[in-house]
């Protein structure tokens, strides 16, 4: 399996990345997790095939994960996608999708695609199988607009990765990414401890009950980035590819 990170950046583009996008795909698996704003270019950059890509899982509704969309799913209609498509995401995605749609692109909800186009809600602690990929949904906190917030761990071909989403600790994220292969967890502050989200030094403490075999540090403020020559753990790039 090999996830590329298509965008690692949080909600204010620090240190000039894009916003939260992975790429994952294998044998048989080809997914996204999360869709943000800046995902349609960055895929074209990295001359990922959209046509490929089966499904897509949200962890959230704020722009930098979510915002997307629109521009991912008017992009399939225009350049003539037949291949299904399944958007899967917390309670409420169905409206929330149709919001943003005809925030950005007024009428574009209403369109009747040219290829199948399935909306899924998923709810914590319910695994859901999409193919070669089973997901579990752990719930996060991440404050009071834009959730429900979930994090995800999906297993395919042989592997599991884990990804916290933007969340502050709190413990689901050890059974999110115990014993996982690859633990993608967000970084946001480097020891300050803040609202809504995670600092490296408080996910250090809890990195030996979690027991992840590779962590992968993502969406990372100026906070955090002007650390990292002091971090000895892997921090994502754009672009980066990794194999697991
Ligand atoms: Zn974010
Ligand atoms: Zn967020």
């Amino acid at each position: 399996m090999q996830l590329r990170f298509v965008g690692c950046g949080d909600a204010f583009g620090s240190g000039g990345r894009l916003n939260t996008c992975f790429h994952v795909s294998g044998r048989a698996a080809n997914f996204l997790i999360d869709c943000g704003a800046s995902a349609l270019p960055a895929l074209k950059r990295l001359e990922i095939v959209r046509e490929d890509i089966d499904l897509i899982l949200i962890t959230h509704f704020h722009g930098d994960h979510f915002a997307g969309l629109p521009f991912l799913l008017l992009d399939a209609q225009f350049s003539r996608r037949t291949r299904p498509l399944t958007v899967a995401g917390p309670q409420g995605i169905e409206t929330r999708l149709r919001e943003v749609m005809e925030a950005l692109f007024e009428h574009s909800s209403k369109t009747r695609q040219r290829f199948e186009l399935n909306l899924v809600e998923l709810a914590p602690e319910q695994r859901r199988t999409f193919g070669a990929i089973t997901v579990t949904p752990y719930p996060v906190v991440h404050g009071e607009s834009g959730g429900p917030f979930l994090a995800y761990r999906v297993e395919a071909e042989g592997r599991t990765l884990a990804y916290s989403a933007d969340t502050e600790w709190t413990e689901t994220l050890i059974p999110l990414a115990h014993g996982a292969d690859l633990f993608i967890a967000e970084a946001y502050m480097y020891e300050k401890v803040v609202k809504n989200h995670l600092s490296l030094k408080t996910l250090e403490q809890h990195l030996p009950a979690i027991g992840a075999k590779r962590l992968v540090l993502t969406h990372m403020s100026d906070d955090m980035l002007s650390r990292l020559g002091d971090v000895p753990h892997l921090a994502a790039e754009d672009g980066m590819v990794l194999v697991f």
